[in-house]
């Protein structure tokens, strides 16, 4: 899942590393823009994937 950066206002940012543990994710992104780096956690729940 893409993100827009927070820093500038670059969007659909596709993430450079995706950990899960449970139900959930988390995404790390680099801006292609500017080069800031933050991540996203999502619970999976909300997006209707039930971790097995
Ligand atoms: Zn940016």
């Amino acid at each position: 899942m893409t993100d827009n950066c927070p820093n500038c206002p670059q969007k659909d940012v596709e993430p450079i590393t995706q950990l899960r543990a449970g139900v959930e994710a988390s995404d790390l992104y680099r801006c292609t823009g500017c080069g800031h780096i933050w991540s996203t956690n999502r619970d999976l729940r909300s997006y209707g994937q039930e971790a097995a």
